[in-house]
Parts: C-alpha cells; sequence; structure tokens
C-alpha cells in the first residue's frame, strides 16, 4: 500500500510556477475553512492514535505478561483492536471532507472558467485550439482535486506522524533514537535520486503519449483517414504509430523497473535498521549496562517503520506542491485574459421592439490584432477595413460584395461586436455599439452565417434557441416561411428529431433552412447574412431563395452577397476591395460605371451561362420565385 503512495509522486514531471500563485489558491480554499480545520483536527487526531499501538506493545511485553495478569493483557489487546478501528473511521470521515472541499473547490474553478470565456471576445477562440480550452476547463481543473484530497493532507498528516513518532521514540531512549536518525539520510538519498531518475522518465514518457494522441487524432479523424487513404499514405502512417509505440512500451517497462529496484532496495533497508537497532540494544542488556526493558526494544522498532515513508514523502513533496500550483497557475492564466469587449458602466439596454434599425458605420476602420492572447509575439497587421462609411435606413438592404479577403465578414462582425473598431464608430439608432449592452446588441441583431451550426439536440430545442419561448403555432410558422416544416415532418421524430453533429444527418441546404428558421423565431430588428458560398442543387437553392425572401423583408438587412437575386433586391450595393468601400450604388448604376462591380460581374455571370458566382460563390439566375 505504501509503495503505491510513495511512487505515485514521482509520476509528475517538475513544474514551476509563479510567484503568488499560493495566495490566489488559498482565497479559492478560503470559503471551506470551516472542513478545512475539521481535516486538519481528524489528520492530528490520526497520528496521535497511531503511536499508542506501539506503546501498547511496550506495555503487554514488560508489563501484562512478566506479571501474568490476564485483565490488564485483555485490556491492552483490546485497545490494540479498538484503536485501528477508531482511527480508520476517522480517517474515512476526513477523506469525506478533503474530497468535499476538493470538488467544491473544482466546482467554483469550473465555474468561474467557463463564466470568464464566456465573455471573451471571438478573437480569443480565433487563435486559441479548441483543444486548449477544453484540456485546462477539464484536465486542469480536475489535476487540482488530487492537491486537495491527497498532497494538502499528506503533508500535513506526514509531519504530524514524524514528529509524534520522534518525540516518542526519543522518550523511550535518545541514543536508539538518534541511531535511527543517523540512518535516515541514507535512506532519503535512495529516495530523492530514484525520484529524479522516474520523473525524467514520467516526463519522456508523458510527450510519448502525447505523440502518440497527436498521431492518432491526425490520423483517425475524418479529414485525417481522408487525407491518408486519398493519398494512399496508410503504411506510412502505420509505421509511424508503430515506432512511436515501440518507444512508449520502452518507457513504460524502464519505469516499472526503476519502481521494482527501489522497491526491493527499500526492503533490504527495512530489514536492516531494525537489525541494527537489536543488535545495539541487545548488546547493552546482554552486558546489564542500561535499562531499557525488550518490550521497549519492540516498541522502538515498530515506531521506527513508521518514519520512514512519511520522511520520503516530505523529501518530495516540493514536486507535488509545484506541480499542483503550476496546474493552478495555468488556470489562472486563463482567469487572468481581460475579456477586452464588455458593457462599459451604465451601457444602454436598447428595447428591441422600439429598435428602428438605423445602422451607420462612421469612418471605421479596424485591424485585427497583432497578438492573440497569451502570445507574446507582437506582429502589426494592416488594416482590414479602412475608413468604412455607410448608412442603412431602416428595413433597407444593403449587399457587400467584393473579391475574397476585401474584409466584407470583418464589417459585419463590428455590428454585434464580435470585434471592436479600432477607429470610428458604429452606431444603431444613433447609439455607438460601445454603448449598448451586449445582451441586447445580441437581441437586436440576427446573424446568420455560412456554416450552419446545430446544437446536438431535437430540432424543436434548436428552433427554441431563437425565442426560448415560441409556442408550438409559432415554431411551425416560422419554419413553414423558412421552407423546412414540410422535410422536419418526414423527420423520423419530427419536431423531435435529435440532429446535431453525432444526430440526424440534415443536408447542407436543410441546415440552412433550419438556421433561417431559427432567426425568422428570433425575429431580429436588423439581420446580418453571409449567404453560402457552397452549391447546392437547384431546388435547395430555390427553397433558401424561398426562405431568405420573408427573412429580409422589413429587417434592415447586410447581406455579403453570393446571389444575383440579392444584389438586384439591394437598396445599396457596397463593393469592398482591400480593406475599403471602393463603389457604391444600385446594380444598374454600378453596372453603368464600369467598374470593378462591373468587371466582377461580367466575369462571373455574362461570360458563363450556367449558374455564375460572384465572390467566388453560386448565384442563380434572376427569376427565382419569391415565396409565400
Ligand atoms: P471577406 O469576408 O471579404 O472574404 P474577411 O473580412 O474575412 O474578408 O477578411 C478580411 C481580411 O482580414 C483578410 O485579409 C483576412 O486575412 C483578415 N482576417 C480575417 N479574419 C482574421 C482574424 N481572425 N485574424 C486576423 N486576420 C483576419
Amino acid at each position: 500500500m505504501h509503495r503505491g503512495r510513495l511512487m505515485g509522486q514521482f509520476d509528475k514531471p517538475e513544474q514551476t510556477a509563479r510567484p503568488g500563485t499560493f495566495r490566489r489558491v488559498v482565497a479559492f480554499f478560503r470559503p471551506y475553512w470551516q472542513q478545512i480545520a475539521l481535516v486538519l483536527v481528524a489528520i492530528l487526531i490520526t497520528s496521535g492514535l497511531g503511536l499508542i499501538n506501539p506503546y501498547l506493545l511496550k506495555l503487554i511485553i514488560d508489563t501484562a505478561i512478566p506479571q501474568r495478569d490476564m485483565a490488564l493483557l485483555n485490556l491492552f489487546v483490546g485497545l490494540m483492536i479498538v484503536v485501528p478501528i477508531i482511527s480508520g473511521l476517522i480517517g474515512v470521515g476526513q477523506s469525506y471532507l478533503s474530497n468535499v472541499v476538493g470538488q467544491r473547490v473544482m466546482r467554483d474553478l469550473r465555474n468561474a472558467l467557463y463564466a470568464h470565456l464566456q465573455r471573451m471576445p471571438l478573437r480569443f477562440f480565433t487563435s486559441t485550439r479548441t483543444g486548449e480550452i477544453q484540456s485546462r476547463l477539464a484536465n486542469d481543473v480536475g489535476g487540482i482535486q488530487q492537491v486537495v484530497t491527497s498532497t494538502a493532507a499528506t503533508i500535513v498528516s506526514n509531519i504530524a506522524t514524524v514528529g509524534s513518532t520522534i518525540v516518542l521514540m526519543a522518550a523511550i531512549d535518545v541514543q536508539l533514537t538518534l541511531l535511527s536518525l543517523a540512518l535516515a539520510p541514507i535512506f532519503l538519498v535512495v529516495t530523492r535520486r530514484v525520484g529524479a531518475l522516474r520523473r525524467e522518465l514520467s516526463t519522456s514518457t508523458q510527450r510519448s503519449l502525447a505523440d502518440l494522441t497527436a498521431i492518432t487524432q491526425e490520423t483517425l479523424s475524418v479529414s485525417g483517414v481522408l487525407l491518408t487513404k486519398t493519398f494512399g499514405r496508410q503504411r506510412e502512417a502505420t509505421e509511424r504509430f508503430a515506432t512511436e509505440n515501440e518507444r512508449l512500451a520502452g518507457l513504460q517497462i524502464r519505469q516499472q523497473m526503476i519502481g521494482r529496484w527501489f522497491f526491493m532496495v527499500i526492503n533490504v533497508f527495512f530489514s536492516i535498521t531494525p537489525g541494527l537497532v537489536y543488535w545495539v540494544a541487545g548488546r547493552s542488556i546482554i552486558g546489564g549496562d542500561t535499562e531499557l526493558t525488550i518490550g521497549s526494544i519492540v516498541a522502538f522498532t515498530t515506531l521506527q517503520s513508521r518514519l520512514f515513508f512519511p520522511l520520503g514523502q516530505l523529501l518530495n513533496v516540493h514536486v507535488d506542491v509545484q506541480g499542483a500550483l503550476a496546474l493552478f497557475d495555468r488556470i489562472f492564466e486563463y482567469l487572468d485574459l481581460q475579456p477586452e469587449i464588455t458593457d462599459r458602466p451604465g451601457a444602454l439596454a436598447l428595447d428591441p421592439d422600439r429598435v428602428r434599425g438605423r445602422v451607420e458605420y462612421d469612418h471605421v476602420s479596424f485591424r485585427y490584432d497583432s497578438a492573440p492572447p497569451g502570445s507574446d509575439g507582437a506582429t502589426e497587421r494592416p488594416l482590414a477595413l479602412n475608413d468604412v462609411t455607410f448608412t442603412i435606413e431602416p428595413g433597407q438592404l444593403v449587399a457587400l460584395v467584393g473579391p475574397s479577403g476585401a474584409g466584407k465578414t470583418t464589417i459585419t462582425y463590428l455590428l454585434p461586436r464580435l470585434y471592436d473598431v479600432t477607429s470610428g464608430a458604429v452606431r444603431i439608432d444613433g447609439h455607438d455599439v460601445r454603448d449598448v449592452t451586449l445582451e441586447s446588441l445580441g437581441r437586436i441583431i440576427g446573424f446568420v452565417t455560412q456554416e450552419t451550426y446545430l446544437f446536438h439536440a431535437t430540432v424543436r430545442e434548436n428552433l427554441l434557441y431563437g425565442k426560448p419561448d415560441a409556442t408550438q403555432e409559432e415554431i411551425e410558422a416560422a419554419a413553414r416561411a423558412a421552407a423546412i416544416h414540410d422535410r422536419i415532418m418526414e423527420l423520423p421524430d419530427g419536431y423531435d428529431t435529435v440532429v446535431g453533429e453525432r444526430g440526424y444527418k440534415l443536408s447542407g441546404g436543410e441546415k440552412q433552412r433550419l438556421a433561417l428558421a431559427r432567426v425568422i423565431l428570433k425575429n431580429p430588428r436588423i439581420l446580418i447574412l453571409d449567404e453560402a458560398t457552397s452549391a447546392l442543387d437547384t431546388h435547395s437553392e430555390r427553397l433558401i431563395q424561398a426562405a431568405l425572401q420573408p427573412l429580409m423583408r422589413g429587417r434592415t438587412t447586410i447581406a455579403i452577397a453570393h446571389r444575383l437575386s440579392t444584389v438586384l433586391a439591394a437598396d445599396q450595393i457596397l463593393v469592398v476591395d482591400q480593406g475599403r468601400i471602393v463603389e457604391r450604388g444600385t446594380h444598374q448604376e454600378l453596372l453603368a460605371r464600369d467598374g470593378l462591380y462591373a468587371s466582377l460581374y461580367r466575369a462571373q455571370f455574362v461570360t458563363d451561362d450556367a449558374p455564375a458566382t460572384l465572390n467566388g460563390g453560386v448565384l442563380l439566375d434572376e427569376e427565382v420565385p419569391a415565396a409565400e
């Protein structure tokens, strides 16, 4: 049992934490100080109780047996049985309490972290790997529980055990105590060396495991498999895996064997020390120049055996503590990130029902920030938007057109404050969006992206995300308007069919219509529409078209337009190129101008008979029926 405990501490690679972390950790534990105090008391009691049995041994051997006193013998043996039961029960209670504290602190940390991440701007997520965020939320926070329930308790209990044991040993015989302690350094040196070796191996093993996981993830994901198969690289992938796998196996064998050797040395050591004590003490007794009794020697050696493991653990405790603090550090690092886009004090909550929907971009320039959060390399990026100015009257449709990378998406991101302008201002009904609460912005603006994201939930739940209190009638009306109701009714469970990543597979066009229904249900005053560029079959395309008409009607709409029907319907077309608006006007005006728009249009439409593209996407012919 000791072996596992002792070895466990070597399995973590050595990490270092930043200064000041400890104080912050303490703050997280402060609400639970009462439970923690109880745990400490319990630990002190159990380590005190641990001393009783060796002492009872002495009493039995020196008193009860020589005096042939059955009553005393019964009493001592009875106590020998009762004491471990009591101490065991206290131990169980202590584990329960420290688990409770550990889990509560983890819960608090997870909540704090999740709430904080929800407030982080989009920029944070575009520049951080998703796996990284999930890992901090799951693994790092999880690792902390270990600290609380085991490390902290172990340290205290080891100190208490070592301290009380030495005191009692000294009470029995000071010389023998000094002899035992003189041997301790040898044990400690061995422990330290093995500890260092194991940590080294463990770091390599973890790296190897991580490599193996990375290979697996890369090559066994859907896209990875597709790539491997289509390039015919299965053999290389298998070989790469086998090589890394071989390395891992070797490392793990070495790790196990070091543990085994260590255990052997320790066992020998454990026979040598009592042997020495018996020899020294026995010699004195035989020589008759001591008051030591046989019972004292037995009690002494029993106590001595309690000493070494706690000592060994204490010697390596800094590794555990450092590792734990480093875990906390990784979490604090995230908690310390500033959510740059937040409500300013006294921000205005615009009433979604009263907003007229006048949108104004006033000399807006924007630069995607240089350094992603957490990194320190600052590279200045060019302006993604440069002096963009336009106004959309309530209910109007503005179409953004231009080559890929021109800045169209970026323009749309500034309205719901996914990013904030670098200079200039974006206004809704004359209010700078930075003065409006993010929540009300979210209610006023509907965003339809190219990539439709559906939750792993039923169709109904996905739709309700747009309006949590919608009735079934409202849901169906929205689905009808988005030309998806009939399709939903054909699904195995109708509106209760589970869709999303692992649910019922809807086609791209169906997903888009479902997303449109969700926005129709939300009924935002302002609509941002990024028309999908992915080619749909003509039928789906017509259905989407049909869904879009009622959606845009009566709302202020900014559309990143890929359909000719959209640009034709636009009150104003803004032609964006390299972050600037280079042309503006209606379709006819822009054609007459014979500039970038005209050349884009000619390149995509006039030369092609087939459905053509404007921004690289599909454009239909003009006679798409308006849906009613
Ligand atoms: P469009 O929608 O017209 O294709 P975008 O608005 O997506 O263009 O991009 C405009 C410019 O901003 C491009 O040069 C692009 O590389 C850059 N850009 C887009 N997103 C980011 C980002 N998250 N970080 C840094 N640069 C970006």
